[in-house]
């Protein structure tokens, strides 16, 4: 059973990082622990298990670390939304605001079949920039979003609301507030 007290204990709040007054939710000792990595997949397994999406679609880099294992687990195809430059072949682009300027989220123009049902992975939803562009990109190649998904949320930031404001829904297995 998930324990939501045990992994946000395992989660390392670090201030002032990456920059002053951004107080950083660190979730490389989650990993660390096989118990709660488990814990955590296993949550996102139960949900999925019988659910009727076609692909699982996971953000560099951390959503990499989530989305391989349930792609692997649920039997289901991986795709890749990366950072600009870093995918080979026909690619499509999305720009998004970061906290200082612009950032670029791609995909590659085959990643699916028009019609395809994608299920977004990251680890942690902040402003929601890079899960509204992964939408962006999904509905350009003819894709629909079945549900956004994340370990955590900050609320505050008001990225999930954003999110479901686009029709998107959103599942997250913790919040800081
Ligand atoms: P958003 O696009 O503003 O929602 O930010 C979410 C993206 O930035 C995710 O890909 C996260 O990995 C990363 N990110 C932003 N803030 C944090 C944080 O405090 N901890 C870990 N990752 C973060």
């Amino acid at each position: 059973i998930f324990d939501e007290y045990y992994i946000k204990s395992l989660i390392r709040n670090v201030p002032d990082w990456p920059s002053p007054g951004v107080m950083f939710r660190d979730i490389t000792p989650l990993f660390k622990s096989p118990k709660a990595q488990r814990m955590v997949v296993d949550s996102f397994i139960q949900r999925y298990v019988d659910a009727d999406f076609t692909h699982i679609g996971a953000m560099e880099a951390r959503g990499f670390l989530l989305g391989s294992v349930i792609s692997y687990e649920l039997n289901k195809p991986l795709v890749l939304f990366r950072k600009q430059g870093k995918l080979p072949a026909k690619t499509i682009a999305e720009e998004y605001d970061i906290e200082y300027g612009k950032a670029v989220l791609e995909i590659q123009h085959d990643a699916f079949e028009s019609g395809a049902s994608i299920l977004l992975v990251d680890d942690l939803i902040a402003t929601g920039g890079t899960l509204l562009a992964a939408a962006t990109l999904t509905r350009q190649l003819g894709g629909s979003i079945y549900e956004a998904a994340a370990i955590i949320d900050l609320p505050d930031l008001g990225g999930s609301q954003k999110l479901q404001d686009s029709d998107i829904p959103v599942y997250t297995l913790c919040a800081f507030a």
